[in-house]
């Protein structure tokens, strides 16, 4: 449950190379398995004796990556946010209870951080194709502002309704959404029976109990050294995830274009190398991490000391990283308490 003991007496140990801490025992053995769902890296590793049970396992929570994709994408036409997205400026959409709650939940992050995080980026954010080096001009970001605010988003929890206040509204649900799916696989780890396990997706972990006995050794990547860790964090039984502008990105005229979007402005935050965030669940760590990264070092730390359970580490355009105080050492502290 603790991650913090673990973090208080071993602290960030600036690393070198990713390395998740291997084990092996008798009798039982970690299994694990890599698939590429819609561009994203999936991987889930469990710890069991019956390998049969353990495939079983990882496949369902793979089905359940794609299940969710297939709700969630808004680059597949029959998806419910596609329908949305299409329908929901001229008359309300009924969506699953699922999708529902999920949008809720997005809401909530959004006026927990005064609407960094906001869904409704994608107003301005799908005229961005960061693969094809597409970014929107100035006056179509300025003309299209106007349709980004959570607050359009109209819900009627009565019948599961969604109407969007004004034309041109879109959302999106990238920056909460592959937390969910990692937290539903482990769901289905613990129905299994798995008591140690892990499930990333892209930048989103959720570890499940320890690595036999020891944490998991998480390296946060450095932002702007291939291949190179900022820091180490050794974790369990808890939720990580990574936010940074290096994913996915493409550079003109010296500006960094990337898919982290600033709701006030419709461009792509420039205060921010990497935000990660550790806490008690994916979808919250997930959203939290981009919500960070919108608010920039001084206000996410801010924030994060007010919510209980969170933690963070983020990296800023200077190079400089900054802890939240539930990762520091009491002598650091204490030091910044001072301040
Ligand atoms: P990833 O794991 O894909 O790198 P992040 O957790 O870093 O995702 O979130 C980035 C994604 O969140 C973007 O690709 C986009 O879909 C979405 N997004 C970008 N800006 C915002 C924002 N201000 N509020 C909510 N979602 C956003
Ligand atoms: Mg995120």
């Amino acid at each position: 449950m603790n991650f913090k003991f673990f973090a208080a007496r071993r602290l960030l140990v600036p690393g070198v190379l990713i390395t998740l801490l291997f084990s092996p025992a008798a009798m039982a053995e970690w299994f694990k398995l890599e698939r590429d769902v819609m561009g994203t890296r999936i991987t889930v590793e469990v710890w069991a004796a019956d390998s049969g049970k353990a495939r079983q396992c990882s496949m369902a929570v793979l089905k359940e990556m794609h299940r969710i994709d297939a709700v969630m994408s808004p680059f597949r036409e029959d998806s419910e946010i596609a329908l949305l997205n299409r329908e929901a400026a001229k008359h309300p959409v009924k969506v699953g209870s699922e999708l529902f709650r999920l949008i809720q939940r997005a809401n909530e992050v959004a006026r927990l951080s005064a609407g960094a995080f906001d869904i409704t980026f994608a107003s301005i954010g799908y005229k961005y194709d960061f693969r094809r080096k597409i970014k929107p001009a100035a006056e179509e970001i300025a003309q299209r502002l106007a349709a980004v605010d959570y607050h359009l988003i109209k819900m009627n929890a009565a019948n599961h309704t969604l109407q969007f206040a004004r034309e041109g509204v879109r959302i999106d649900l990238g920056g909460i959404a592959k937390g969910y799916a990692v937290d539903n696989g482990i769901k289905i780890l613990k129905k299994c029976g798995i008591k140690n396990g892990l499930v990333t997706a892209g930048g989103d972990s959720r570890i499940l109990g320890d690595r036999h006995g020891r944490p998991w050794m998480m390296g946060i990547r450095h932002p702007r050294q291939k291949n190179g860790v900022a820091v180490l964090l050794p974790l369990s039984d808890t939720a990580i995830s990574t936010s940074g502008d290096y994913e996915r990105y493409f550079i003109e005229k010296g500006v960094r274009y990337h898919h982290i979007i600033n709701p006030q402005t419709g461009r792509p935050v420039a205060t921010t190398w990497s935000v990660s965030v550790i806490g008690p669940d994916a979808t919250t760590t997930d959203a939290l991490s981009t919500a960070f990264f919108v608010l920039g070092a001084k206000k996410a730390l801010q924030l994060a000391e007010r919510l209980k359970g969170i933690d963070a580490v983020i990296i800023d355009a200077r190079g400089q990283t900054h802890y939240s105080s539930g990762l520091m050492p009491p002598a650091a502290r204490n030091r910044a308490a001072a301040h």
